[in-house]
């Protein structure tokens, strides 16, 4: 049976209709689930029994199943959910000053393999459904008794490989009558699959979009994210010119700082570079150190001098805090944990 936080406002109003069931019925059941967060249709009470039946038949109100939660000194919180099928997925929430913001996972694992990320030791064994991701918010809301406020899209996995299922997600929490979190308050991250970028740009959802580019130079970037044989450098920035032209919103480079591969200042010059005269804001991160990977965090020095480089440069750029590393927060490393 089919998971009702799979529909879409209009997947629910073409069910009214092919049921003649009035269309206005689709808000009262999308208040019941994601306002009031009832776990039974029974609980609907402005819908009559006889449709509540029609109801129960044809969909189930799901839920993961809490394996564990971790907490860091500095708030933010790790959950583990088993699925039905058993696999296993982790949410990251985090604190800040202006509310609550979680971390979601698109896929079991991940196929795009950077040399980097604890996500991509383990590959891809399937898409996650549009439910699965909506019940990572439901759950930890209802775990936690508080109101998610901004949601990444930047757990394990790859959005745009999974890319239908993550639209319908985006758009089931952003609707008004229902978790109501802002197109502004939700960001997608990609590592740069091209075409989905255009076709990302199309639906104007005027959502954040990021970019995982971590090196500005092909040879490099080749080295440490496969993905860019398939598009490199100069596509991936046309892709991004594209997005900006129709959207005109900014994009957020996302870079992570690794010792003596990615954090020289002529790599900065680098960056800098390509990245002229485009309306983005470079993210510059932490590397989060990974026991089975040879990469290692750039000491603080070199990264304030790529910092203070891009600013020369007059590149918008911020350097991350990090958080939550005491609680193998950083990618995939909970679930891996986990796994035998
Ligand atoms: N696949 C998507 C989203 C998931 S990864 C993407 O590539 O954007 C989210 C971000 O975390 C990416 O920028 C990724 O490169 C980064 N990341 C992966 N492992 C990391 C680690 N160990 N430390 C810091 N950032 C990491």
């Amino acid at each position: 049976m089919d998971s009702i936080y799979n529909y879409t406002k209009e997947m629910l109003i073409n069910y009214m209709v092919s049921l003649n069931e009035k269309t206005y019925r689709t808000d009262q059941i999308i208040e019941w689930l994601y306002r009031n967060k009832v776990s039974s249709f029974d609980d609907m009470t402005n819908i009559s029994k006889k449709f509540i039946e029609k109801l129960k038949a044809d969909f189930m109100i799901d839920e993961l199943k809490l394996v564990t939660k971790q907490e860091s000194y500095d708030g933010t919180k790790k959950f583990l959910f088993e699925l039905s099928d058993g696999n296993l997925i982790e949410s990251v929430l985090m604190t800040y000053e202006y509310g609550y913001s979680i971390c979601v996972t698109s896929e079991v694992g991940c196929n795009m393999g950077c040399a980097f990320c604890a996500s991509g030791m383990r590959k891809k064994l399937r898409n996650l459904s549009t439910s699965e991701m909506v019940l990572q918010i439901l759950m930890v809301e209802k775990l936690e008794n508080l109101k998610i406020g901004n949601v990444v899209i930047m757990g394990i996995g790859e959005p745009f490989d999974n890319y239908d299922n993550v639209i319908n997600f985006i758009k089931i929490i952003n609707y008004a009558k229902g978790l109501e979190i802002g197109a502004r308050h939700i960001t997608v991250s990609t590592c740069g699959i091209v075409p989905k970028i255009y076709e990302f740009a199309n639906l104007d959802l005027q959502i954040n979009l990021a970019i995982s580019l971590h090196s500005a130079k092909n040879e490099v970037r080749n080295e440490i994210m496969p993905i860019n044989k398939s598009y490199n450098l100069d596509l991936l920035i046309k892709a991004i010119k594209d997005y900006i032209d129709k959207t005109t919103k900014r994009v957020t480079i996302e870079y992570i700082l690794l010792k003596d591969v990615n954090d020289s200042k002529d790599d900065a010059l680098t960056l800098a570079k390509l990245l002229k005269g485009l309306n983005v804001y470079v993210n510059l991160i932490p590397y989060n150190e990974v026991k089975e990977k040879p990469y290692k965090r750039s000491n603080k020095e070199q990264m304030h001098i790529f910092f203070d480089t891009l600013k020369k440069e007059n590149i918008n750029v911020q350097l991350r805090k990090e958080q939550g590393s005491d609680i193998d927060a950083a990618c995939g490393q909970l679930r891996s944990k986990n796994l035998k």
